[in-house]
């Protein structure tokens, strides 16, 4: 039960005004307590964080992403390939369970050539801690390798030149769940043209894997109300991830 829309006996005969103050504290005492700061979620007993899946179960996938990335890191086959400083190929486990597939490399990313480094990256190593997985443990990559100037929406015809790269890296790390970061990312990889709201709350697919969409981290420093329901598609990404109901 939502413990804010909850009423006791005793609330119902308050004054009006008190009872809305009451519900204010409970919501700003909730909201503080969903920070990703301190969160962090307990695992029943019996579920272990998980380890790699072991090497002999796909000894060339590291070979295979090492070989894309090769292979693509100088691209130029669109404009971002002239302004970008890096290249951003995406990191983490080629045997990843979960892959987080964000929008485009930002400034920081773009300095570095590594995805998620700035303070949104740093947000979405928290969460990723939250639900007791290390960043080291997943993959992180964009829709776009390069990051487009100004950080501007990345254009269509980017994202049908680029898109080809993540359908191979997915196709090489093969996760079990893939975590869209933000409606552009889910928008991308499900086909889709809807709003945030409308992806959220259900298992996508994606070409047999299945997709929670969530808010891209960047939108919870903008505006921190929307971390519950990050945490709560978190919290169901690790339930998924574990196949057990916690
Ligand atoms: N935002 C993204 O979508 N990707 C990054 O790598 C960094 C910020």
């Amino acid at each position: 039960m939502d413990p804010v829309a909850a009423q006791s006996p005793s609330e119902v005969s308050d004054p009006a005004g008190e009872r809305d103050l009451l519900r204010a504290q409970v919501r700003r005492y909730l909201d503080d307590l969903v920070t990703f700061e301190g969160r962090r979620l307990i695992l029943p007993e019996g579920v272990e964080r998980p380890g790699a899946t072991p090497a002999a179960a796909a000894p060339d996938r590291a070979a295979r992403l090492e070989a894309l990335r090769q292979s693509i890191c100088e691209c130029t086959a669109c404009p971002l390939g002239q302004t970008r400083h890096r290249f951003v190929f995406g990191a983490g486990n080629p045997e990843a369970d979960i892959v987080f597939v964000g929008e485009a490399p930002g400034a920081d990313e773009d300095r570095q050539g590594e995805p998620f480094i700035g303070a949104a990256g740093q947000l979405l190593t928290r969460i990723i801690e939250a639900i007791q997985l290390r960043r080291e443990d997943v993959f992180i990559c964009n829709v776009l390798k390069c990051r487009p100037p100004n950080n501007r929406d990345p254009l269509d015809s980017e994202v049908a030149t680029c898109e080809p790269y993540l359908q191979q890296q997915l196709e090489i790390i093969q996760p079990r769940l893939i975590c869209a970061l933000g409606r552009f990312a889910g928008n991308c990889l499900l086909k889709r043209k809807g709003s945030l709201s409308s992806l959220r709350g259900q298992l996508h697919d994606y070409r047999g894997i299945p997709v929670i969409v969530t808010y891209h981290p960047a939108a919870l420093l903008h505006d921190g109300k929307y971390k519950r329901a990050t945490w709560e598609d978190m919290k169901w990404l690790r339930r998924e991830y574990d196949g057990t109901e916690l």
